[in-house]
């Protein structure tokens, strides 16, 4: 899955990475790695939200 000129920061292309544990979706471009909330947001407006566990809940104090 790749997305195209969606990095927040330089309208670069996306695409997701995957270790052992954890996925993540970096920038070709730049190497920006989006964050649990950058992901959320891309997922949104492209429509392909997928199956990721929801944020963690921050501690506020
Ligand atoms: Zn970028």
């Amino acid at each position: 899955m790749v997305y195209l000129k969606s990095c927040p920061r330089c309208r670069g292309d996306l695409f997701i990475e995957r270790d052992h544990r954890d996925r993540y979706i970096t920038c070709l471009q730049c190497g920006h790695v989006l964050t649990t909330t950058e992901e959320m947001v891309l997922q949104f407006r492209s429509g392909t939200w997928a199956n990721v566990a929801p944020p963690r809940q921050q501690n506020l104090d």
